[in-house]
């Protein structure tokens, strides 16, 4: 029998996506040994208002850049292209329809993943994916295996792991830009020259 091919879903608004993003969906890859990981920045986000959020084009072109030449990354503009809010629910739909044999797991970050239950139609997520969470603190992971246990009583199936957690966060780096300060260490090189040569985040 062939085995079932695994995706990896990593959403985000990812303005700009950065180094944490990176280890975080590139550590659940390897764990799940997935056969592909696709990263979807979204139109309007649906969970914060961000005042100093770059066009789409440019974070999407930011996440492209992230991940040029790996054959296990690929970039998805599919809730660019929808516009509106970018309801998970609806990209996992949409996701199933293209893939409709492969299991898909949903790759979130603590906070992302500690307030699903409040997600648009959370339980057409729960049927459609796997939710995998690491932590985003130095805490460890307690507190989101606790959430776990609540949300695998609301049907999820769920999966958190230990990933060693890198502090950064987009708002970090914005912030870093306006400042004048070195990101080297924050975004891959090809994102800071984009970040540079394109003027964002100045303001
Ligand atoms: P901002 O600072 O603008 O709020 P962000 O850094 O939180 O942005 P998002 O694009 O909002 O980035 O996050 C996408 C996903 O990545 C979320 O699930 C979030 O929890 C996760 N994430 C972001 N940074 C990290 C990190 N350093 N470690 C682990 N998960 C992270």
């Amino acid at each position: 029998m062939t085995p079932v091919e695994k995706i990896a879903v990593f959403g985000g608004t990812f303005n700009p996506i950065h180094n944490g993003h990176l280890h975080l969906v590139k550590s659940f890859a390897e764990i799940l040994q997935v056969n592909r990981a696709l990263i979807i920045p979204t139109g309007t986000p649906p969970h914060k208002q961000v005042h100093d959020l770059a066009p789409a084009a440019d974070r999407l072109a930011m996440c492209r850049l992230a991940v040029a030449g790996s054959n296990l990354f690929e970039i998805d503009d599919m809730e660019i292209r929808r516009g509106g809010a970018s309801y998970t629910s609806v990209t996992l739909k949409q996701l199933k329809t293209l893939y409709p044999e492969s299991e898909l797991f949903l790759i979130t970050g603590e906070d992302m993943f500690t307030t699903l239950a409040d997600w648009h139609d959370s339980q057409t997520i729960f049927s459609l994916a796997t939710i995998c969470a690491a932590p985003r603190n130095k805490d460890g992971i307690t507190h989101l295996l606790q959430y776990a246990g609540q949300l695998r009583k609301q049907g999820a199936k769920t999966i958190v792991k230990p990933v060693p957690y890198l502090p950064i966060s987009s708002t970090m780096v914005r912030k870093a830009v306006r400042e004048e300060k070195d990101i080297s260490g924050l975004v891959p090189v090809a994102v800071e020259a984009y970040i540079r040569t394109n003027k964002l985040y100045l303001r």
